[in-house]
């Protein structure tokens, strides 16, 4: 890619800050990744837009960022434009029993305001760290909650038809899946149904979810939520702690003593170590039980495996014999 020539043109469109080789390591929960090409930060929903447009129409490679709190970025960065909604997409609206807002809207904000509005079905993502897009992508979810209950409809920029509003149900969601990661669409703003409810009780749902996952999992160190996904019906964290590996260390990269299915950033740890982490649990659990454990954190960069690796070559690269099915 011409950063140089992408950067400048970006400017000229005056939709935001634009920054060339900006660590992703600023960007992430992980706090691990290298620069990215070009790194964009649009300021409102026309300005994403006009991005996305002149990007596709360029065909460079893009990649959206929400807070980072999902993704394993490659030490040696990505060779792309990447687009920030964390400042852009930020306006919300109470019309009760929905809630409309832009992708860039932190969960936890989303589910204050339906808190104060006394309006029930989001406490389970009281403490599930992210944007609303991030979490539309994931269908995020815990305690038995997840986006998918809750998403009337979803405002896109779809590469090839532009805007438009999809359904819910064509999102497909799915257990950590969405049609989003197959498709080229990029949420821009949601609305979510749901129901009026008792403040006193939301928050006191709220206050115990909150509670739960101070108890249990490593909210204080840097790390991306659970790293792998559970392979129902076991759990990825209870197989990996059945392996003895919590403790386990590549470098800075640690299997957390209070979750086994979060690996934390003990210091300095890189893209490198997690993912020699992640290969050696990988093997082991599939040694021992037979299961194979899939990435429910999403793998951003081109990869030590070789150019546009997803999470499969890249265990092909190392030939672990975990061939997916
Ligand atoms: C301590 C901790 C606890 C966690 N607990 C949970 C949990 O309980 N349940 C759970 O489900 N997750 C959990 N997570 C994971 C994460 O918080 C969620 O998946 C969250 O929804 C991701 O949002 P984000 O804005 O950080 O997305 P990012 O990490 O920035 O992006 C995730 C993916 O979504 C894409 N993306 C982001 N925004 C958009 C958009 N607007 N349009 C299209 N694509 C987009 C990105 O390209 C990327 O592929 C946890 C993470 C941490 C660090």
């Amino acid at each position: 890619m011409d950063v140089e020539r992408v950067a400048t043109a970006l400017r000229s469109m005056e939709v935001g800050e634009v920054k060339t080789g900006e660590p992703l390591s600023r960007h992430t929960s992980f706090r691990i990744g290298g620069p990215a090409a070009v790194f964009v930060d649009p300021k409102h929903l026309d300005g994403i837009v006009a991005v996305l447009d002149w990007v596709r129409d360029e065909h460079l490679p893009y990649f959206i960022i929400g807070q980072g709190t999902n993704i394993l970025v490659s030490d040696q960065g990505v060779d792309a434009v990447v687009i920030s909604t964390s400042r852009g997409l930020k306006d919300a609206e109470v019309t009760p029993p929905t809630i409309r807002a832009g992708s860039g809207v932190l969960l936890t904000k989303l589910c204050r305001l339906a808190e104060k509005a006394g309006l029930a079905g989001l406490e389970f993502a009281i403490s599930i760290p992210g944007t609303l897009g991030g979490a539309l992508v994931m269908n995020a979810g815990a305690h038995g909650g997840a986006m998918v209950e809750v998403v009337e409809s979803v405002l896109v920029w779809d590469a090839i038809s532009g805007v438009r509003r999809i359904s819910g149900d064509e999102a497909q969601f799915q257990y950590r899946q969405s049609r989003f990661m197959h498709n080229p669409w990029i949420a821009l703003e949601a609305t979510l149904r749901l129901e009026p409810g008792d403040p006193a009780e939301i928050r006191a749902k709220m206050q115990h979810n909150m509670e739960y996952r101070k108890r249990s999992q490593p909210v204080g160190e840097p790390n991306a939520g659970s790293i792998f996904k559970n392979p129902l019906p076991h759990y990825a964290g209870q197989l990996i702690q059945n392996i003895g590996a919590k403790g386990w260390r590549e470098g800075d990269a640690m299997v957390s003593e209070l979750h086994a299915n979060f690996i934390v950033n003990a210091g300095q740890a890189t893209a490198h170590d997690v993912l020699g982490l992640m290969r050696r649990i990988r093997r082991r659990v599939y040694q021992e039980t037979g299961v194979v454990l899939r990435p429910e954190v999403r793998w951003i960069g081109p990869g030590e495996g070789g150019a546009d690796a997803t999470w499969e070559n890249l265990w092909y690269a190392e030939d672990d014999g975990l061939r997916e099915p």
